[in-house]
């Protein structure tokens, strides 16, 4: 595909999409009916859709019986782990093969021009960001993700929260669902909004932000309390009436979803004149500037209600730019009146 139809690339040779980056239109006032519904299938398709087809599969033929779950044991605790790591190897490795090692698509659509491999830094373990970034995923992240998803299904398996049917409310159930991500947008916004607090930055952090162009297995290469907090998203369904199906997807929507924002390409082609988007653009921009659009792609726009938003044009540049200097002045002031 030809990626200059959709965007353009500096001299230095990195990509940048045309247009901003829309939000969803939920938000915008008068409400415009036929906008949303033209929204919704990118909402579920395919990436929300692959989310839930993981959750039915785990609890169908993954997760153990409920008995079973009623006492927490190595055993199953492990087993869960296990195809955690499985899973994650393949989805991400599938990303990571093709457009990483194979490179079959080379810099098309792709932000920054450079690939990982290629330029060892100190920052990371062996200098090598991929892995660093792997065994940070595989040794810390996925299995605190475990023990996230252990104590919910422990939760459920004993009675210790409400387990709602889905024979008794399927349209509740239903409503949840096309709420998660919306759940999850909030969670991330804010834990991710408190650890770039100067402190909290240097200690946790600064590990994920190490990647300044991320690639797949950027995506879970967290500080453990990160680590942890990221996932306890699921946790809202010990709160929130729920199921554990729910629950799961809720878990697949953070762990699985992680990669759409590091996946460093715009657009995955498909064939030569198909190609799926990734909604990366807003999290890369993120990395390429720290203290931009600390949520998602702005299902709930709550970077523009905090006035961090940069979406991608060179209005948004601007902001931002002004904010800095803003920000710069009260820091230099500060600096002047301690003296
Ligand atoms: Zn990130
Ligand atoms: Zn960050």
């Amino acid at each position: 595909m030809d990626d200059l139809k959709y965007g353009v690339r500096d001299k230095r040779g990195d990509w940048k999409p045309n247009g901003r980056i829309e939000g969803a239109p939920l938000w915008n006032w008068p409400p415009r009916l036929p906008k949303i519904l033209a929204w919704l299938p990118g909402y579920i398709w395919p990436w929300n859709a692959f989310h839930m087809a993981t959750a039915l599969i785990y609890w169908f033929y993954i997760v153990p019986g409920v008995e079973t779950m009623k006492t927490i044991s190595w055993g199953w605790a492990l087993w869960l782990y296990a195809v955690n790591a499985a899973t994650i190897l393949v989805f991400y490795g599938i990303f990571e093969l093709r457009y990483y090692i194979k490179r079959t698509q080379a810099t098309r659509f792709k932000y920054n021009h450079k690939f990982p491999g290629d330029a060892p830094s100190d920052v990371f373990w062996f200098q090598s960001q991929n892995l660093d970034n792997f065994l940070r995923s595989f040794f810390i992240t996925i299995p605190l993700w475990t023990v996230v998803e252990v104590v919910f299904l422990w939760c459920f398996a004993n009675g210790y929260v409400p387990w709602v049917g889905w024979a008794d409310h399927p349209v509740y159930l239903a409503a949840l669902v096309l709420v998660a991500p919306a759940i999850h947008e909030v969670h991330f916004f804010f834990i991710h909004r408190l650890i770039h607090w100067g402190p909290l930055y240097r200690w946790i952090h600064s590990v994920h932000h190490n990647s300044i162009n991320p690639s797949p297995w950027s995506s879970l290469s967290m500080h453990p309390v990160e680590g942890f907090l990221y996932h306890a998203v699921a946790f809202w369904h010990l709160v929130i009436p729920s199921n554990p199906i729910v629950a799961l997807f809720q878990l697949h929507v953070a762990g699985f979803g992680a990669v759409n924002g590091h996946l460093g390409f715009d657009k995955l082609e498909v064939t030569d004149d198909k190609a799926v988007d990734s909604h990366a653009y807003a999290h890369y921009l993120h990395h390429k500037y720290f203290e931009v659009n600390y949520g998602g792609d702005g299902l709930i726009p709550l970077d523009r209600w905090f006035g961090t938003w940069h979406d991608g044009t060179r209005e948004g540049e601007a902001m931002m730019d002004a904010r800095f200097q803003k920000k710069k002045e009260r820091m230099n002031a500060k600096a002047e009146a301690n003296h």
